[in-house]
This record gives structure tokens, sequence and C-alpha cells, in this order.
């Protein structure tokens, strides 16, 4: 089970993957440990992961404090591991934030298979909003956590550091766009949607030749 709860500065999408059985649960890009830890209280959930889809806080505002109170592990590609360190590279400061530091249990790349929640999720890097940006698979599920990548009819902005409409464009049609067209894409920003959809209605996606591609 997915549940869906925007929060944080700026709305981010945070998604708890539930476990019914075992009453474990994955949190995607949590925002707001408050927030979070009140839905775990309330439906009795114990937190085992935290999976994070880039380095902005918006994104991740709430992980250094339910590390501390759940001891949960947190995973982040290396190259946006600054951004659990560091204000500026998170844009903290931008947002308003005071961002508290915390180290990464788990950096993910390119292809490693992880299991949290009692799920199993591919990690896909997808550089492009930021250079360690990933999404993160889940084939038994067909979905896909895919950050600020794409959105429902969108994409993400490239003009924050490390940004590039190049990789992007890459990440976007080389490696999401080739996920099977039914799965559901869980953005970190506004309602969710699917390949098949993106590919079809998604102005910047409809063809390759569009004019951010060279
Ligand atoms: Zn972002
Ligand atoms: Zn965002």
């Amino acid at each position: 089970m997915i549940l869906t709860y925007p929060m944080g500065p700026i709305d981010a999408n945070c998604y708890l993957v539930i476990n019914e059985i075992t009453k474990e649960a994955a949190a995607v890009d949590p925002s707001d440990a408050d927030a979070v830890c009140s839905i775990l209280k309330e439906k009795g959930l114990t937190l085992t992961h935290i999976l994070l889809t880039h380095r902005h806080f918006d994104h991740l505002a709430g992980v250094a404090a339910l590390k501390q109170r759940t001891q949960c592990r947190v995973m982040i590609h290396p190259l946006d591991k600054e951004g659990l360190l560091d204000s500026e590279t998170s844009r903290a400061t931008m947002l308003g934030g005071i961002l508290t530091p915390c180290e990464p249990t788990d950096l993910v790349q390119d292809g490693d298979v992880i299991h949290a929640a009692g799920y199993e999720y591919r990690v896909l890097y997808t550089p492009g909003h930021t250079e360690g940006g990933v999404c993160y698979v889940c084939d038994e599920g067909q979905y896909a956590f895919t950050g600020d990548t794409v959105f429902f009819e969108g994409i993400g902005r490239t003009d924050l550091p490390t940004g590039n409409m190049r990789k992007l464009m890459h990440s976007l049609f080389d490696v999401i766009l080739q996920l099977p067209p039914n799965y559901v894409l869980y953005p970190g920003h506004g309602e969710s949607t699917t390949v098949a959809h993106e590919c079809v209605n998604n102005p910047m996606l409809r063809y390759r030749g569009n004019p951010w591609f060279n």
C-alpha cells in the first residue's frame, strides 16, 4: 500500500510504503518528521527505510530527525549526499529552512536492488534535475518513485546547481520512459501519472526532436 502526503516547505510529496503484514514502512522523500511520526504512530508502523530521490531540502527536511527517532536506514546517491549535510547544496537556506545535517547509512547506485518494508526496489540513476538524482522502481507493484524528474504532464527544472537539460532528457527518454507503459509514476510534486500517459500527453516528451533536446 502506498500513501501520499504532500508536506514540508513547498508541498513535496512524501510517500509511505506500508507493509500491512509486518507493520513496517518505508518513506520516500520525507520533509516533515513530525508529520511522518504522527502517521506512523496512528497506524502502528515502524519506519525501517528512507529512500531519497535527490538532494533538495523540500524532499529531505525531515530525515535527520526521523533517523534519530527511528534508527531507520537512509539511502541516497553519492552525488547528492552533500544535500543531507549542507544547507547550500540542499537549498535549505533558499527555502527558508534549517537543515540538520545527517549522514546517510547507504549510498545507492544505478542497478542496486534494495529491500525496504518487504518490497524490492531497483535503483535507476536519473540525473538532470540534480547530478545525483535516482528513481526507485518496484516491478512487483509496477510503479516508480521519480522525484523531480517527471511530473504529470511536466518535467523537472534544470536551472538549479548541477541541473542539466541534456542529462534530464536522457534520463527521461532512455530510462524512465523505457519502463513498461502501465507503470505508475509517483513524482516529487503533484498527482501521479503513468509512463503511457506521459509518452502521449507530456508536451516535453512527445517527440525526441523537441527544442530542448540537441
Ligand atoms: Zn528538487
Ligand atoms: Zn521538489
